[in-house]
């Protein structure tokens, strides 16, 4: 979809469908509303008399102008009650009308900014919230299918109406950056939503050179012999069992300017997980085709990161590969040794994510960072704990905790920080090697974290275990269903914080 800026009075507006919004509850009409009901002779204000549209999240209502108007129809969204607005609450209206936009086979139609000027919410970052909330909820996945769309539904173009003239261009840059963002998310969308035999870790380093030739990154992608000659036992131990080459996928934006601070981002792909020898039920095992959403959400947020042409050196490493049972596979009871040297028991082979990054996070010490990130979807005990509206963080630095705390609510993509406490390593003493990569169930989220702290001791370090949360199974007011990009925005959000603090 396209969207436009410009400069105006929604009620002049020459277009298919313009969208305004309403206050839960309200008895009043909002300013642009209050233009356009005159120009509709009063239907706004009879439909909200009569009590026919309570303006609730999620609600709308349609209405028809007569010839004599520029715009024939006019869609009005439930904004819900005033005190509860917040950046979510804009990106579920923006969503919302979108979606009834598209199912009514309109083309183009024109919004105002919902809720700016509320809550101490400025236009630009109520701007942000309505592209992102409609281009998310616009997002399709029809690469797969052979046959064309029988009714195909697609708008074409959204133009933001703008009243403040001196509001007109930082709006304007926050819609460009709301744009850059979707993309990101789309691009983790399509990437997670690709199956297994699809997105395998060739196809994924090779995006990544895409996207590092579109962009001007650097990349490299090293194979099975190179990871070898650096020592990975870890990842290759994981790698061993697949006959899909495994690539450690290293993309790096603003290489070489030694004046920026230098953030890693470390993303686990592993493009089908079955669980390996200590195999999975077969009880919705294709949903692991998601596990390589971790390294999505990587790819996503360096090539975002990129566009904005933020003032950071931003290293982004995807260790991907396939987790698979066969008689080159790696066992319980092995004992491999990670790139630091350190020597690691297996307990479960399903275990496989803490393998990938603890050689990652060894790797990533060579760009000397000021902070590290890793995103993945590492155990189901994040969303035995958390359900489905709240990241799993672990940090070994408050400061860069609260970072993500406050990216987490700027986006909704929200984090809940867990404990890193001494005596959860107690459940990682091996008899045979120096560790042991699983602690057993109990707790389970904060021993993996545990695990991975002991190859990030020596940098600024956050975890973000995103398991349970990169797919749905029902659509959401912008996140279709299945694969949702979860992670994009927050890791997006926190290096642009970081950006403008540093
Ligand atoms: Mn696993
Ligand atoms: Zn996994």
């Amino acid at each position: 979809m396209d969207v436009q800026l410009k400069l105006g009075n929604i009620h002049q507006e020459q277009t298919e469908l313009v969208v305004l919004n309403h206050w839960q509850d309200a008895v009043q009409l909002n300013e642009a509303a209050v233009a356009v009901d005159s120009a509709l002779s009063g239907q706004i204000s009879r439909l909200i008399a009569y009590g026919d549209f309570k303006g609730r999240v999620q609600e709308t209502a349609l209405l028809y102008a007569d010839d004599a108007h520029p715009f024939k129809r006019v869609l009005i969204v439930g904004l819900g009650k005033e005190e509860k607005l917040n950046l979510e609450a804009i990106r579920v209206a923006a969503a919302t009308a979108a979606r009834r936009v598209r199912d009514l086979r309109v083309n183009r139609y024109a919004t105002v900014i919902h809720g700016e000027g509320h809550c101490g919410i400025n236009p630009a970052d109520a701007a942000q919230a309505v592209v992102e909330g409609s281009e998310l909820a616009l997002y399709e996945f029809r690469e797969l299918k052979s046959e064309p769309e029988e009714d195909p539904k697609h708008v074409a173009e959204m133009t933001i109406v703008v009243a403040d003239e001196s509001k007109y261009a930082e709006v304007q840059s926050a819609v460009d950056a709301a744009h850059k963002i979707a993309a990101g998310v789309y691009l983790a969308r399509d990437l997670v939503n690709l199956p297994g035999n699809y997105a395998t870790p060739t196809f994924l380093a090779r995006r990544a050179q895409e996207i590092a030739d579109e962009l001007g990154l650097v990349c490299q992608v090293l194979d099975r012999a190179e990871i070898a000659e650096l020592g990975m036992g870890a990842f290759l131990g994981v790698a061993q069992g697949s006959e899909q080459p495994p690539k450690f996928i290293i993309l790096e934006y603003n290489a070489g300017r030694d004046a920026l601070d230098t953030v890693v981002l470390i993303g686990k792909a592993v493009t089908f997980d079955s669980g390996g020898i200590s195999i999975k039920p077969r009880e919705d095992m294709d949903r692991m085709k998601g596990d390589m959403a971790g390294g999505a959400d990587v790819l996503g947020a360096m090539r975002t990161a990129a566009a904005l042409k933020l003032p950071l050196h931003v290293v982004g490493l995807v260790p991907a590969t396939e987790n698979l049972p066969s008689g080159k596979a790696y066992k319980p009871g092995d004992v491999v040794r990670a790139m630091s040297g350190k020597t690691i028991e297996v307990i479960s082979t399903d275990s496989e994510g803490r393998m990938l990054l603890a050689d990652a996070l060894c790797y990533a010490a060579r760009y000397k960072p000021n902070a590290i990130v890793d995103i993945a979807t590492l155990t189901g005990a994040r969303a035995i704990a958390l359900g489905d509206h709240a990241i799993a963080l672990f940090a070994n630095d408050d400061d860069l905790a609260r970072r993500f705390e406050a990216a987490g609510q700027a986006t909704f993509e929200r984090v809940w920080r867990m404990p890193l406490f001494e005596e959860y390593g107690e459940r990682l003493k091996s008899d045979v090697a120096d560790i042991k990569h699983s602690g057993g169930l109990p707790g389970s989220a904060i021993t993996s974290a545990y695990f991975l702290s002991k190859f990030a001791k020596d940098f600024s370090w956050a975890h973000l275990d995103i398991a349970g949360l990169v797919s749905t199974t029902t659509d959401k007011p912008y996140t279709p269903r299945w694969a949702t990009g979860l992670g994009v925005r927050l890791l997006v959000q926190f290096l642009r914080d970081w950006s403008a603090r540093t």
